[in-house]
């Protein structure tokens, strides 16, 4: 992170600015497609150097046309053909295979969005940080899985890392300076998902198509579901302990939700700086782009009038016991952080698979790094290999544990 003066100037002042020059990881992803959505309104600003998905080769070609990307990449190899044939007569240029995602990040830019989903997105988004490229970082699963590597690795190498997220980018904004003796709390507002309002008995039921309508956000699967049982926000917290240098009892969640106040920081004089804007990712991911300036964009303004009321409540630890289990993981290190991620990939995958059940997503993680703790395999990581070793270790004994539920 970074403590220098945001600036607001007027985007007439970009006219004698040369164009940045992007890389976008998960281009064919939710995030991804915002992302291209504010670079094809602004072409004159953006140089699209690179543009990756995993699978979807149509929509990653169509995307590269549209936005003139040099290089577009499918970590999936079995999908570049498609791929080729997609972009044929374009003079892009294509490749496929997880190395091939991570040489696409090498590539020198100004910027590099990173949203692929899951721990996939670490080992390219730490070569780009490796190199010193600013990150505008989205794959909070970089920070959960890795924070203490991949933020060394940004100090060492100078790289700036601006939170997309839209809790972070807010304290981001609020932040005054980097002075955070200053400050006493610092909270992430929640929506509380799809669920805030049922009982445990009735969350037993729910149908993954119930959980995977967010009733603010558009997001993708992984993530949606990470809403609903509130895992997103327990993410949320590490995210924020390794973006701002404050201890865990120093970050706090509150469920706010109409998702109007993003992120709030108290310092100790009693004031309350909040960041307030509609629902909609273009305003953090715009704010990332044109950091340290603003440029206009096209999402909803806010209508506090037509709103008319915003509320609050405290979270309730013993339906969403997924925050419990994070702050848990988070006090026990990174070597849990990381397995946290990982179970919770595979657990995810098996609701949207109907082989678990809604509440067996979080009471399984809480078994995997039960059993993970026992056998003495949660030591910090030291390196991208120790991450990886404890990411596939946590995934073998969620599966597992799916099959013995079945
Ligand atoms: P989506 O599922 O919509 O998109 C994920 C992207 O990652 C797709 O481009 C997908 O490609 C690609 N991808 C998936 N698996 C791999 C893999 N193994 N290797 C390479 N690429 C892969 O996710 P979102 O855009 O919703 O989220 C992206 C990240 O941003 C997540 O970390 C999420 O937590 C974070 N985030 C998202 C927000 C949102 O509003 N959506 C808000 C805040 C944070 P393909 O299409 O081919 O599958
Ligand atoms: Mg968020």
């Amino acid at each position: 992170m970074n403590g220098a003066p945001i600036q607001v100037e007027n985007d007439a002042s970009r006219e004698d600015v040369p164009p940045l020059r992007l890389t976008v990881l998960g281009a064919s992803g939710s995030i991804g497609q915002s992302t291209l959505d504010i670079v094809a309104r602004n072409p004159e600003r953006f140089r699209v150097e690179a543009l990756t998905a995993n699978t979807s080769a149509d929509a990653l070609a169509e995307a590269a046309i549209r936005v003139g990307a040099r290089h577009a990449v499918v970590a999936d190899e079995s999908a570049l053909d498609a791929l080729r044939s997609a972009l044929g007569g374009s003079g892009i240029t294509a490749a496929a295979g997880a190395t091939a995602v991570a040489e696409a990040a090498a590539r020198p830019v100004d910027m590099l969005v990173a949203a692929i989903v899951g721990a996939a997105g670490l080992p390219p988004t730490l070569e780009a940080v490796r190199r010193g490229t600013t990150i505008a970082l989205a794959n909070k699963e970089c920070l959960v899985c890795a924070g203490d590597l991949f933020m060394a690795a940004a100090r060492r190498s100078g790289a700036t890392i601006l939170p997309v997220d839209s809790e972070h980018n807010a304290v981001f904004q609020v932040l005054e300076s980097a002075n955070f003796d200053q400050i006493e709390m610092l909270t992430l507002t929640a929506s509380g998902g799809p669920f805030r309002r049922l009982s445990l008995a009735e969350m037993r039921d729910v149908t993954p198509e119930a959980a995977l309508k967010h009733p603010n956000w558009s997001m993708g699967a992984r993530i949606s579901i990470d809403s609903a049982t509130m895992m997103n926000k327990g993410f949320e917290i590490i995210e924020a302990h390794h973006l701002f240098p404050l201890p865990p009892e120093q970050l706090d969640v509150l469920v706010h939700p109409e998702s109007v106040v993003h992120g709030m920081v108290r310092y100790k004089d009693g004031s309350v700086l909040a960041q307030m804007g509609a629902p909609d990712m273009r305003t953090p991911i715009s704010h990332c782009l044109a950091w340290p300036r603003r440029m206009a964009t096209v999402a909803p303004r806010l209508d506090l009038a037509a709103l008319g009321s915003l509320t609050f409540e405290a979270p309730d630890p013993e339906r969403f016991p997924a925050l419990r289990l994070a702050r848990a993981a988070m006090a026990n290190g990174a070597g849990a952080t990381a397995a946290l991620n990982a179970a919770d990939e595979v657990l995810v995958a098996a609701f949207l698979d109907r082989k678990i059940g809604f509440l067996g997503i979080a009471q399984t993680i809480e078994r995997v790094l039960d059993r993970m703790t026992q056998a003495g395999d949660l030591a910090p990581p030291t390196s991208l290999d120790d991450v990886m070793a404890v990411d596939a270790a946590a995934r073998r004994h969620a599966r597992t544990l799916v099959v013995e539920a079945g």
